[in-house]
């Protein structure tokens, strides 16, 4: 897109580009905005008008800077070869094309879409949806030919983004709901997406039937479409090869694509496990799988959830040690509809493993869990630590505390009471000056650990 046309650049150079909070002119979604979402639609051709762009709603210039502002994204599309499977891939193409426009941030997906605008790129001009708009319409229609028509609605006034927000939420549970009852054994290809490796370069996540995307946005038969109408796009097949180890999940097929695709970073992949080699991360997870020790016990915090999680971390502080591609044994990003998996961790152990979660989460998987198990895990309203998490585990007979041995309360005590914590990690890549420091199989030991989000992070909440 021409700079002389254009308020600003657009391409590839701006992905992955960050905009501190001081540096922002607004927000759109995000934490503080209580109704965000964003859809993408096929309709009948006769409904779209081509290169329309609406905005309902005050414009950026109108909005108070320095806020967050509720927002919904529509894109509507027609064409003869679209069909209805499409739209969550197509979706996710939003968060890569934003992000291609100079001075402007698109994080997350669906409804938990969070943006933001710099001051700078604001006072050079860009100050309306419709160039956001305009942005969407080229990259769609110059990358995906088979789109014969689409127009963009960006909705701003907070009452119709927020009436328009369960449209969007039923939809989303339409589209998940169609890859359950397909096992991985039935299929011979799953599909790979590399679309955050702008992100995440050593990233690729293997969507299979029973292991959805870990954004949340994209299933087994989504990546089928994906790959089938844009063979060269970031979306494409794998073939399964052997299966090297139906328990963890891991095949011949998937550990070659992760080689290549890794540049040989990560050799082995496990798709149902949080250790060893656990599925790579990128940052677009919905919800992290972590290892609390004390407990031998494995829990889940979303994206949603507010303040620090049983282990006393909150869900952005973990998101940054599991995020960048990397294979972090104990820590995993997850998508809330792999918790509905009868795969879910399954070599771990299983719900059998799982002692706490957000209520709201566990509301959400409730009728995938085990019958018996779902009121042995723990919420936020039974353990806000260690402790409690631990006392609540024994009064309820969770299966984890047949893990404990007799005297590993007593000993696990006498740790904490030290502060000493150990983390295991098979791989912690550290890059400075052009080189990149991989430690394999090593155990750091630290007397204490401070985890920190960097300053220029424009997820920083302050
Ligand atoms: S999280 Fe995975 S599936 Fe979703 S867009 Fe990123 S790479 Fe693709």
């Amino acid at each position: 897109m021409a700079s002389d046309t254009f308020p600003v650049e657009v391409g590839l150079m701006f992905e992955g580009e960050r905009i501190r909070r001081n540096d922002m002119q607004l927000e759109l979604g995000g934490p503080k905005a209580d109704a965000k979402w964003e859809i993408v639609r096929v309709r009948p051709a006769g409904d779209v008008v081509d290169g329309e762009i609406r905005v309902l709603g005050p414009d950026l210039d109108a909005l108070a800077p320095g806020m967050s502002h509720p927002v919904g994204v529509l894109v509507e599309i027609s064409g003869e070869k679209l069909e209805e499977d499409i739209e969550g891939v197509l979706e996710r193409r939003i968060h890569e094309f934003l992000n291609y426009v100079e001075g402007f941030v698109h994080l997350n997906q669906r409804h938990e879409i969070w943006m933001r605008l710099s001051r700078r790129s604001f006072e050079k001009g860009l100050n309306s949806f419709r160039y956001l708009g305009q942005v969407l319409i080229r990259l769609f229609r110059d990358d995906l030919p088979i789109i014969e028509a689409m127009q963009v609605t960006w909705i701003s006034d907070p009452d119709t983004v927020r009436e328009m927000l369960d449209e969007a939420v039923s939809r989303y549970e339409t589209r998940d709901a169609r890859a359950r009852g397909l096992l991985d054994e039935d299929v011979d290809t799953f599909y790979g997406c590399a679309l955050c490796q702008s992100f995440a370069p050593t990233h690729v996540c293997v969507i299979t039937p029973q292991r959805y995307a870990n954004c949340g946005a994209i299933s087994w038969f989504d990546g089928r479409a994906a790959a089938g109408i844009d063979p060269k796009g970031p979306i494409f097949g794998i073939a399964k090869g052997a299966c090297l180890n139906e328990k963890t999940g891991e095949y011949e097929g998937i550990n070659e694509i992760a080689r290549k695709r890794s540049m040989g970073e990560v050799e082995r992949v496990s798709l149902y496990s949080a250790f060893e080699f656990p599925h790579t991360s990128c940052g677009c997870f919905e919800g992290i799988a972590f290892y609390i020790p004390e407990v031998d016990g494995i829990a889940v915090v979303h994206r949603g959830f507010r303040g620090p999680a049983v282990n006393g971390i909150p869900f952005s502080t973990m998101a940054d040690s599991t995020a960048g591609g990397r294979q972090v044994s104990g820590f995993h990003g997850i998508s809330i509809e792999y918790m509905r998996s009868s795969r879910f961790l399954q070599a771990d152990g299983g719900y059998g493993r799982v002692v706490w979660m957000p209520g709201e989460v566990l509301e959400r998987v409730r009728e995938y869990i085990p019958d018996g198990l779902a009121d042995r895990i723990a919420t936020e309203k039974d353990a806000l630590s260690v402790g409690e998490l631990k006392a609540f585990l024994e009064k309820t007979g969770h299966p984890v505390t047949g893990r404990w041995k007799p005297d590993s309360g007593r000993e696990q005590d006498k740790d904490r009471k030290q502060e000493k914590t150990v983390l295991r990690l098979s791989e912690l890549p550290i890059r400075a000056g052009g080189i990149t420091l991989v430690l394999k199989n090593a155990r750091i030991t630290a007397e204490r650990v401070i985890i920190e989000r960097r300053p220029d992070d424009p997820r920083r909440r302050t």
